[in-house]
């Protein structure tokens, strides 16, 4: 039902009142009214009666002196008399019969005194004139006291009259202030209960409603009983809770939920992992979990953009939700790491089919903004309760394993084992060695030999550090290098290194080894926080080495990062005059244009297409790609991982430049590798310059 608005039903009873009020004033009004009348007549009457005793008053001096300005007296007091008379009107019946006798006495008397005072109409009686005359006489007093009778009659009706008046009057009064009085009361009565239901009662709601909100009683909403105003207002509380409530809903969506992929996030999946361990427990069944890691997000995400990062991200996560059960769970741990619980599971068979598959799935290229993106997976696994009940400790281990599959050559997935527990505490026992080992110069490089395709002579060297652990031996660069990246002390080992390298050269120079070059590795890190290019001419400075026999060895995302520094620190690197080279390119995503804006000298072809070379068409055709490009922008050529004699002729072949590997040799302690120049220089001297 269409309620009336409370503004309108207000004004309403303001004119309802206003006419209540209005009526009163009116009723009395009318009243008073009718008092004024009663008194104006009255006073006609009193007028009546006040001149009809003038005129008894002059009939009786008629009769005793019969004057003549008495008689005329006498007929303008009678002429007026009877004016007053036609005058009286709206008397009620009595006082019309009362008027009708003065009228009546007044008319019998007129001919008797016309007679009494005209002698001449006496005359014509039989009678003496003057018997005549007082028979007139006594008549006309006769006449006069019933008129003096009649006019007391008339004013007592007159004074009874006004007296009725007034009391009619004020009983009306007092009624109308009896009946205003009770419509008022009345009105009161309706319109408080009209206030009740319509204002009081909803504010009363609306107010409950608020308390019991405040109280926390989220699903509390606002009664609406109609659409009036309070009904608009409770309307717009009610959507300003709705608005809340999905505030609410949207900050605990987040809470738990990854803003990018809208996955779980670690403190749901913990909650769903203990949830799945209780049912777990009660069944005899076992939870696993696995963390999950892409391989080569990284540098998709450094070299396409973030948005294509994104969007892989996301379509990672599609794929794995379409490949674990209903009961599973996927979250997202953050960057390109992701976790799932597989609840109620029996075997490690299982496990290992699941996660087979998983990887499979990821393997499949993905299409993203007309981008063809392989990549891969590795996933480390922790079982519940096997490896532990509690579920930091079970990503723990999970992480650790993941540590062992990316180990263990990628695109793979570990359980985990005690023996990785200890490798893991080695990790971060590297962690804390590293320091120590820059002050302690437990580094130390080792040179591995760059030959020549064409004359088979060494014609340069890359600079491999090695680290000689004071309790664990040497330890490989791959061990240690991404620990060193991480925590910046990559800064003051490249620094040595350079150092180092550039040292050793120019010894080797002094003692008469023929030119050669020394290629040195250089990690994002330091470019991204080391000062590269007062590094590089401190170390060249302090060698005397001349620039263009240092080589740099740069990968294809240090390029793509933050170009315009790089770009800055590269030209002032190619002013000081060293050369320097891709490594492991065809990793990257850089692009022809990349390579012109650098200037850069060389590139090296990753060993994993070099390794399949003679085996795999595809990673010979990239190869052989590679080769051609380099060749058309003037880029010499080399390729690392050369193990057969095999690849290093097919390489020559296609001619590429220089080659580098185990078949060569492997990265030598600097007295060993003088020792292979030295039999490298002699073993050409005999064969002649062509061979190796
Ligand atoms: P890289 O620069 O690509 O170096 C080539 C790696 O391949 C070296 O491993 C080398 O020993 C290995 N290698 C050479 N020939 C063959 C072969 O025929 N077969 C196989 N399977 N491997 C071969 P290494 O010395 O363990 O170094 C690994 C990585 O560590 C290097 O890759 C480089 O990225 C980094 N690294 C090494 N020394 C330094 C350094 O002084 N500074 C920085 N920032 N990184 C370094
Ligand atoms: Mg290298
Ligand atoms: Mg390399």
């Amino acid at each position: 039902m269409q309620r009336i608005r409370i503004g309108t039903g207000f004004h309403l009873s303001l004119v309802v009142g206003g006419i209540l009020v209005a009526a009163a004033i009116a009723s009395i009004a009318f009243g008073q009214w009718q008092i004024s009348e009663s008194i104006s007549r009255n006073r006609t009457l009193d007028n009546v009666v006040t001149e009809g005793l003038q005129l008894v008053q002059l009939t009786n001096e008629v009769l005793l002196y019969s004057e003549d300005r008495a008689v005329r007296q006498w007929r303008g007091q009678r002429d007026q008399v009877e004016e007053l008379i036609r005058r009286a009107n709206g008397l009620g019946e009595n006082g019309a019969a009362h008027l009708r006798k003065v009228a009546i006495n007044l008319a019998d008397m007129q001919p008797l005194f016309d007679r009494l005072v005209t002698p001449e109409n006496r005359m014509m009686e039989t009678t003496s004139p003057g018997d005549v005359a007082g028979i007139l006489s006594s008549q006309l007093f006769r006449k006069a006291i019933l008129l003096q009778t009649s006019l007391r009659g008339l004013k007592e009706y007159s004074e009874e009259e006004l007296k009725d008046a007034y009391a009619a009057g004020k009983t009306r009064t007092f009624l109308t202030f009896v009946l205003f009085a009770g419509a008022m009361a009345l009105f009161g009565v309706v319109v408080s209960l009209l206030f009740r239901s319509a204002v009081l009662r909803p504010l009363q709601n609306l107010e409950q409603a608020i308390r019991r909100v405040n109280a926390g009683d989220e699903q509390q909403r606002a009664k609406i009983n109609g659409d009036d105003e309070i009904g608009v207002v409770c309307q717009a509380f009610n959507g300003l809770l709705d608005q809340q409530e999905e505030h609410r809903r949207q900050l605990q969506y987040l809470a738990y939920h990854d803003v990018l992929t809208g996955l779980p996030n670690q403190l749901l999946v913990k909650d769903r992992l203990v949830q799945a361990a209780a049912y777990a427990d009660r069944s005899g069944g076992r939870v696993a979990l696995l963390f999950l890691d892409l391989d080569n997000f990284k540098t998709i995400n450094d070299t396409l953009g973030h948005p294509i990062g994104d969007a892989l991200l996301k379509a990672v996560s599609e794929r794995l939700i379409g490949t674990i059960r209903d009961t599973d769970t996927l979250s997202r741990q953050g960057g390109d790491e992701f976790l799932i619980v597989l609840s109620d599971v029996k075997t490690s068979d299982d496990i290992a089919s699941l996660a087979d598959k998983v990887l499979e799935r990821v393997a499949v290229p993905f299409h993203i903004e007309g981008h063809e993106l392989s990549t891969s997976a590795s996933i480390g696994i922790a079982i519940h309760p096997d490896d532990s009940r509690d579920f930091d400790a079970l990503l723990k281990k999970a992480d650790t394993a993941l540590y062992e599959a990316k180990e263990a050559g990628r695109n793979t997935y570990r359980f985990f084992t005690e023996r990785m527990n200890a490798e893991a505490s080695e990790y971060l026992y590297v962690r804390a060695g590293l320091r120590r080992a820059v002050e302690q110069h437990e580094f130390l490089l080792h040179y591995q030999p760059q030959i020549d395709l064409t004359s088979g002579a060494v014609v340069g060297a890359e600079a491999l550090i090695r680290w000689n652990h004071p309790e664990h031996g040497w330890i490989l660069p791959s061990r240690f290098v991404p620990v060193a990246e991480d925590s910046g002390l990559i800064v003051p080992i490249g620094e040595w290194v350079l150092h180092e390298a550039c040292r050793q050269l120019a010894a080797w120079r002094a003692t008469g080894m023929q030119d050669l070059t020394v290629a040195v590795n250089l990690s994002g890190v330091q470019f991204k926080r080391g000062n590269v290019e007062r590094t590089v001419t401190a170390a060249l400075d302090a060698s005397g080495l001349p620039p263009r026999l240092l080589e740099l060895e740069l990968t294809e995302s240090i390029l793509i990062r933050d170009t315009e520094s790089v770009l800055a620190t590269v030209h002032q690197l190619k002013e000081i005059g060293v050369r320097l080279s891709i490594d492991d390119f065809g990793t990257g995503y850089s692009s022809l244009s990349y390579l012109k804006r650098f200037n850069v000298d060389k590139l090296k072809i990753d060993q994993s297409f070099v390794r399949d070379f003679s085996s795999d068409p595809d990673d010979a055709a990239i190869v052989r790609a590679i080769i051609q490009m380099a060749g058309s922008l003037n880029l010499r050529t080399i390729a690392e991982g050369v193990e057969t004699s095999d690849v290093r002729d097919q390489l020559s072949a296609c001619g590429c430049d220089e080659a580098q590997g185990y078949h060569f040799a492997r990265p030598l302690p600097p007295v060993e590798f003088e020792r292979f120049v030295k039999a490298n220089q002699a073993g050409r001297g005999r064969r002649g310059p062509a061979a190796a």
